[in-house]
C-alpha cells in the first residue's frame, strides 16, 4: 500500500482540473483497505474519468492498483473472468477479445477502470457492462468486511447502480466476475456500428507457414475496431481538451410528455423506454438551444460533440460547473427538460 499526502489533481482527473488532495492511497487488496481509516472524509478514484473536483479534496482518495485477471470457470460456451479494480477497462476489453470472449467488445475504449465499470453501468453502442456481470465483489468501510453482490442485487439501470445509491460511500468496488460467451454474439443493433462493421475488410492473409487462430481474426475483432474507429472520430482527446465524455445523461420523461414534445417539435428525437416513459437525447436537446461550439471563458461545448462540456485550457471545476448550469438553465428555458449531469461532480453530500 502506497500512501501519499497533499497531492496533485491535476494528473488524477480527465478534465485536467488543477486542486490537491490531503491524501491518496493506492491499495491492493481488501486486507490493505481494512488498514486505512474511514473515519475521515475519503473516495474512491479509479482513472477519474467521470469526475469533476470543484474544490480541494480535503480527504482520503483510495484507488486500486490491482491488476489482475483470470478466467474462474468455463463450459463449452460460456466462460467466468474475474478482473480487480485497478485493471484499465479498455485493456481488459483487449483481454476478452484477444482471447475470443463476447461481450465487452461494444464498449471498447470507454476510459476508466474495472472497479469503477459497474458503478454508472458504463455504456455504449447498445450494450451495458451491467449485462454480463455476474457479481461485483466490495469492501465494507462500515464493517470492514468484504460483500459479493449478485448482478440481480446490483439495482442496474441507464447510468446507474445500488453503488451511486443506498451504497454510495459506503463500499469499495475490489474486483468484478463477468460471464461472457465463447460463441459468436454480435451485437449490432446500433446501425451505426453495424455500417461500420460492414465496411471493415476482413484482415490481410497471414504471411506463408504463418497461421492465425479463428479469435484473432474474426468478426469480434472487426466490432472492437469499429468502436474504436467511431469513438476517436468522435470524441475529443482528453490529453488535448479536458472532458469527461457526456457531461448529461439523456432525461427520462414521462410518455405523455414526450409525446407532447414530439408534437411541437418533430425533429425531436424521444424514445419510448421499456418502463413506459420516454427518453430523450441529451446531445440534440444542447445543440437545438444554440450551444454546440460555444464556450464562455474557459469552458464549452465540443463544436462536434453537444453532450460533451470542455476544459479550453486553465478552467476550475467551478466554472466548468457554472458553465454547465447555464445550459441547463436554457435547456429548461426552451424544452421544460431538466438536464441532469451524469459526472459525478465533487464533492457530493454524503
Ligand atoms: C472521453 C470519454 C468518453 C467516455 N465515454 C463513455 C461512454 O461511452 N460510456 C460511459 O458509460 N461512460 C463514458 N465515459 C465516462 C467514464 O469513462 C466512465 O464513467 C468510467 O467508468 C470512469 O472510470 P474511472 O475509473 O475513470 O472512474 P472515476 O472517474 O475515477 O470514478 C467515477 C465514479 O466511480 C467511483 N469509483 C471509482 N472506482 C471505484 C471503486 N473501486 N469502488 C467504488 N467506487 C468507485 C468514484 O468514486 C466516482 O464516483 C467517458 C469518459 C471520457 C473522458
Amino acid at each position: 500500500m502506497k500512501i501519499s499526502e497533499n497531492i496533485s489533481l491535476g494528473p488524477l482527473n480527465s478534465f485536467g482540473v488543477d486542486g490537491r488532495a490531503r491524501r491518496l492511497v493506492e491499495w491492493e487488496s481488501a486486507a490493505e483497505l481494512a488498514r486505512v481509516d474511514f473515519s475521515e472524509p475519503w473516495m474512491a478514484l479509479g482513472g477519474g474519468n467521470n469526475v469533476l473536483f470543484t474544490t480541494d479534496y480535503d480527504g482520503t482518495l483510495v484507488k486500486s492498483v490491482a491488476r489482475g485477471i483470470a478466467v474462474t470457470g468455463e463450459t463449452a460456451e460460456t466462460v467466468r473472468v474475474r478482473a480487480e479494480a485497478g485493471v484499465d477497462w479498455d485493456d481488459f476489453v483487449a483481454w476478452c477479445v484477444e482471447r475470443g470472449f463476447w461481450g465487452v467488445e461494444n464498449l471498447s475504449a470507454i476510459p476508466g477502470t474495472v472497479g469503477a465499470a459497474p458503478i454508472q453501468n458504463i455504456g455504449a453502442y447498445g450494450a451495458e457492462v451491467g449485462d454480463v456481470v455476474v457479481a461485483v465483489e466490495c469492501f465494507c468501510v462500515e464493517t470492514g468486511g468484504v460483500l459479493t453482490l449478485a448482478r440481480e442485487h446490483c439495482g442496474f439501470g441507464y447510468r446507474s447502480s445500488v453503488f451511486k445509491g443506498v451504497l454510495r460511500g459506503r463500499v469499495v468496488v475490489t474486483a468484478v466476475e463477468f460471464g461472457l460467451s465463447k460463441e459468436p454474439r454480435p451485437n449490432l443493433k446500433y446501425a451505426v456500428l453495424a455500417e461500420r462493421v460492414a465496411k471493415i475488410s476482413s484482415p490481410p492473409a497471414p504471411p506463408a507457414g504463418e497461421t492465425t487462430t479463428p479469435q484473432e481474426s474474426g468478426l469480434l475483432v472487426q466490432i472492437r475496431g469499429a468502436v474504436m474507429e467511431i469513438r476517436s472520430g468522435k470524441l475529443p482527446d482528453v490529453r488535448v481538451l479536458g472532458n469527461a465524455g457526456s457531461f448529461f445523461k439523456n432525461p427520462a420523461v414521462s410518455a405523455e410528455m414526450g409525446r407532447l414534445l414530439a408534437e411541437r417539435y418533430p425533429a425531436m428525437p424521444v424514445y419510448p423506454t421499456g418502463e413506459g416513459g420516454s427518453k430523450l437525447s441529451a446531445g440534440w436537446l444542447i445543440e437545438a438551444a444554440g450551444w454546440r461550439g460555444r464556450s464562455v471563458g474557459r469552458v464549452g461545448i465540443h463544436r462536434d460533440q453537444a453532450l460533451v462540456v470542455v476544459n479550453l485550457g486553465g478552467a476550475t471545476g467551478e466554472e466548468i460547473v457554472e458553465f454547465a448550469r447555464r445550459v441547463q438553465d436554457d435547456v429548461r428555458a426552451k424544452f421544460g427538460v431538466d438536464l441532469e449531469p451524469e459526472v459525478n461532480v465533487l464533492p457530493q453530500a454524503r
